[in-house]
Protein backbone atom coordinates (compact mmCIF):
# COMPACT_ATOMS: atom_id res chain seq x y z
CA UNK A 1 0.00 0.00 0.00
CA UNK A 2 1.25 3.43 -0.58
CA UNK A 3 2.26 5.89 1.84
CA UNK A 4 -0.50 7.85 3.89
CA UNK A 5 -0.09 11.02 1.84
CA UNK A 6 -0.60 9.09 -1.76
CA UNK A 7 -3.58 7.64 0.03
CA UNK A 8 -5.15 10.91 1.42
CA UNK A 9 -4.17 12.51 -2.14
CA UNK A 10 -6.22 9.44 -3.98
CA UNK A 11 -9.11 9.47 -1.44
CA UNK A 12 -9.44 13.08 -2.52
CA UNK A 13 -9.57 12.43 -6.45
CA UNK A 14 -11.95 9.75 -5.67
CA UNK A 15 -14.16 11.61 -3.32
CA UNK A 16 -14.40 14.77 -6.26
CA UNK A 17 -15.11 12.18 -8.92
CA UNK A 18 -18.06 10.86 -7.03
CA UNK A 19 -19.37 14.63 -6.23
CA UNK A 20 -19.08 14.71 -9.87
CA UNK A 21 -20.95 12.30 -10.37
CA UNK A 22 -23.86 13.38 -7.99
CA UNK A 23 -24.01 16.31 -10.43
CA UNK A 24 -24.62 13.92 -13.36
CA UNK A 25 -27.23 11.83 -11.14
CA UNK A 26 -28.87 15.16 -10.30
CA UNK A 27 -29.25 15.88 -14.25
CA UNK A 28 -30.61 12.31 -15.21
CA UNK A 29 -32.96 12.65 -12.50
CA UNK A 30 -34.26 16.22 -12.84
CA UNK A 31 -33.03 17.63 -16.94
CA UNK A 32 -34.80 20.68 -15.98
CA UNK A 33 -33.84 21.11 -12.54
CA UNK A 34 -36.10 19.83 -9.65
CA UNK A 35 -39.05 21.81 -9.40
CA UNK A 36 -40.03 23.86 -6.22
CA UNK A 37 -42.62 20.94 -5.51
CA UNK A 38 -39.19 18.61 -4.47
CA UNK A 39 -38.78 18.56 -0.91
CA UNK A 40 -35.01 17.61 0.09
CA UNK A 41 -35.81 14.78 2.13
CA UNK A 42 -36.92 13.67 -1.72
CA UNK A 43 -33.11 14.76 -3.20
CA UNK A 44 -31.82 13.09 -0.06
CA UNK A 45 -33.80 9.44 -0.37
CA UNK A 46 -32.86 9.82 -4.45
CA UNK A 47 -28.81 10.50 -3.44
CA UNK A 48 -29.16 7.78 -1.02
CA UNK A 49 -30.53 5.04 -3.62
CA UNK A 50 -27.43 6.27 -6.08
CA UNK A 51 -25.11 6.07 -2.85
CA UNK A 52 -25.91 2.89 -2.37
CA UNK A 53 -25.39 1.64 -5.90
CA UNK A 54 -22.06 3.19 -6.60
CA UNK A 55 -21.17 1.41 -3.20
CA UNK A 56 -22.08 -1.74 -4.24
CA UNK A 57 -20.48 -1.15 -7.87
CA UNK A 58 -17.26 -0.26 -6.45
CA UNK A 59 -16.98 -3.11 -3.61
CA UNK A 60 -18.73 -6.41 -6.09
CA UNK A 61 -15.54 -4.73 -8.41
CA UNK A 62 -13.00 -4.78 -6.22
CA UNK A 63 -13.82 -7.78 -4.44
CA UNK A 64 -14.35 -9.33 -7.53
CA UNK A 65 -10.77 -8.61 -8.80
CA UNK A 66 -9.51 -10.06 -5.39
CA UNK A 67 -11.52 -13.20 -6.06
CA UNK A 68 -10.05 -13.30 -10.08
CA UNK A 69 -6.59 -13.59 -8.08
CA UNK A 70 -6.94 -16.95 -6.47
CA UNK A 71 -7.20 -18.83 -10.03
CA UNK A 72 -8.67 -21.96 -10.70
CA UNK A 73 -6.98 -24.05 -7.97
CA UNK A 74 -5.76 -24.09 -4.66
CA UNK A 75 -3.97 -26.17 -1.67
CA UNK A 76 -6.60 -27.59 0.60
CA UNK A 77 -4.97 -26.30 4.06
CA UNK A 78 -5.34 -29.48 5.92
CA UNK A 79 -3.72 -32.04 3.64
CA UNK A 80 -2.08 -29.36 0.72
CA UNK A 81 -3.50 -31.48 -2.27
CA UNK A 82 -4.69 -28.72 -5.48
CA UNK A 83 -8.14 -28.30 -5.70
CA UNK A 84 -10.29 -26.56 -7.60
CA UNK A 85 -11.81 -23.80 -6.84
CA UNK A 86 -15.75 -22.31 -7.88
CA UNK A 87 -17.38 -19.20 -7.15
CA UNK A 88 -19.97 -18.66 -4.58
CA UNK A 89 -22.34 -16.17 -4.52
CA UNK A 90 -22.74 -14.68 -1.31
CA UNK A 91 -24.68 -11.66 -0.33
CA UNK A 92 -23.91 -9.13 2.23
CA UNK A 93 -24.55 -6.30 4.12
CA UNK A 94 -21.80 -3.56 3.75
CA UNK A 95 -21.43 -0.15 5.60
CA UNK A 96 -22.97 2.35 2.98
CA UNK A 97 -25.41 -0.75 1.19
CA UNK A 98 -25.37 -4.28 -0.05
CA UNK A 99 -22.80 -6.49 -1.87
CA UNK A 100 -23.07 -9.91 -3.31
CA UNK A 101 -19.61 -11.06 -3.28
CA UNK A 102 -18.35 -13.72 -6.10
CA UNK A 103 -16.39 -15.93 -2.96
CA UNK A 104 -14.30 -18.83 -4.23
CA UNK A 105 -15.17 -21.75 -2.34
CA UNK A 106 -12.39 -24.64 -2.56
CA UNK A 107 -13.39 -28.68 -2.15
CA UNK A 108 -10.98 -30.99 -1.45
CA UNK A 109 -12.07 -34.98 -1.99
CA UNK A 110 -9.56 -36.33 0.28
CA UNK A 111 -10.63 -34.39 3.54
CA UNK A 112 -14.22 -34.07 2.24
CA UNK A 113 -14.05 -30.53 2.97
CA UNK A 114 -14.81 -27.05 1.89
CA UNK A 115 -12.35 -24.13 2.40
CA UNK A 116 -12.15 -20.45 1.64
CA UNK A 117 -9.03 -19.29 0.40
CA UNK A 118 -9.90 -15.56 1.05
CA UNK A 119 -10.30 -16.22 4.78
CA UNK A 120 -6.83 -17.62 4.88
CA UNK A 121 -5.34 -14.29 4.18
CA UNK A 122 -2.64 -13.25 1.80
CA UNK A 123 0.61 -14.40 2.92
CA UNK A 124 3.87 -12.22 1.89
ZN1 LIG B 1 -7.39 -31.99 1.80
Amino acid sequence: MAGKEARERKLKEIQEIAASWGKIISQEAFPNGPGLDVSLADMEELAMAASRALVQGAVEAMTGSQSEQFGNQAPCPTCGKMCPLKAVRRPMVVRGGDATLNEPVGHCPKCRRDFFPAAAGVED
